[in-house]
């Protein structure tokens, strides 16, 4: 899998060996998922108003430390613990923290926003909404600051009943964001049928858009759309400034999100970026 589906590759000792690791490291995520959240922390990244190379906004992105390994990204182990009882409990606590860490830029700034992704497990749990309210309630800031991501992860196409509940979170303020679009996750009735602030293009499908003509032509009509259904578009996975400068000059992106102005951060080095970027008054 790691080499790209429809590959086979022939068994060795390594092989054994990296699931062996993998599967060790599964079991003790898997523990501290249940041992109170051990070892769980949430980075943020900047997302940027690339008119204005200014922060408008920060997602919150999972991760899980410990002593041994290190650091480790939510790719690794977030398919295997979104099955655990357990997964429901820490989603609201991310929520109730990201949305904590970001109330100081709130007050700098009443439009900034804290983005969130969702997964199936919270969607298909009949508390979540009650759940999303009293948070919101108890944390005291309009439900518009709060955006919410829905990936692939959230099986939104499969049922009425998310359906439902997106079309309850709009309807009441809080911000609804498509992720990933461009990737296998990408139909149509997504923008048509779906309601939807903003449509976060796919890292995949931008990373060699300047080589790729097709690619070039197929992006420009579904921007256009995007436009034209009076969503925004921010484009992920902005490594460097060349393509930085590709989208704002051919498709006069406003949003985006990309290595190139930061990695996800800790939030004390969020907050140093934010007023390092920040700092310089709007013009009217
Ligand atoms: P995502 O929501 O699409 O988040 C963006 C991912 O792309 C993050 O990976 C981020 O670190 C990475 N990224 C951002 N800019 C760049 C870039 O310029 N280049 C490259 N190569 N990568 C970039 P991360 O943090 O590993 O998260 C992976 C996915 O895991 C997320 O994709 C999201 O779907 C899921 N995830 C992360 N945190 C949570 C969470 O708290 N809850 C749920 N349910 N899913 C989460
Ligand atoms: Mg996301
Ligand atoms: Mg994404
Ligand atoms: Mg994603």
């Amino acid at each position: 899998k790691n080499s790209g589906s429809d590959k086979f590759v022939y068994y060795n000792e390594n092989i054994l060996l990296s699931s062996r690791r993998q599967q060790e490291m599964l079991y003790d995520v898997i523990r501290c998922l249940n041992d109170n959240y051990r070892g769980f922390l949430i980075v943020y990244q900047p997302i940027m108003n690339v008119k204005e190379n200014r922060i408008i906004g920060m997602e919150a992105l999972l991760r899980w430390q410990d002593s041994q390994r290190g650091t480790i990204a939510p790719g690794s182990f977030i398919d295997q613990i979104e099955k655990e009882v357990a997964f429901y409990g820490l989603s609201n606590w991310i929520i109730k923290r990201a949305i904590e860490d970001s109330k100081e830029f709130i007050r700098k700034d009443p439009d900034f926003f804290i983005s969130v992704n969702l997964s199936q497990a919270q969607l298909h749990n009949d508390r979540f909404m009650s759940d999303l309210d009293s948070i919101l309630k108890e944390a005291d800031i309009p439900y518009k600051n709060l955006n919410l991501e829905f990936t692939k992860r959230c099986r939104i196409l499969e049922s009425e009943e998310i359906k439902d509940k997106m079309i309850t979170m709009f309807n009441k303020g809080v911000r609804l964001v498509i992720d990933d679009y461009g990737s296998s996750y990408s139909s149509l009735n997504l923008l048509s049928n779906y309601p939807a602030d903003r449509i976060k293009i796919s890292r995949e499908f931008v990373k060699d858009i300047d080589k790729s003509k097709t690619k070039q032509i197929t992006l420009n009509a579904i921007i256009d759309c995007i436009k034209q259904l009076d969503k925004e578009v921010c484009i992920e996975g902005i490594e460097s400034e060349e393509l930085l400068k590709f989208f704002v000059d051919n498709y006069d992106i406003r949003y985006a999100q990309g290595y190139y102005y930061s990695k996800p951060m800790v939030l004390t080095k969020f907050r140093e970026l934010y007023e390092k970027m920040n700092a310089v008054p709007l013009r009217s």
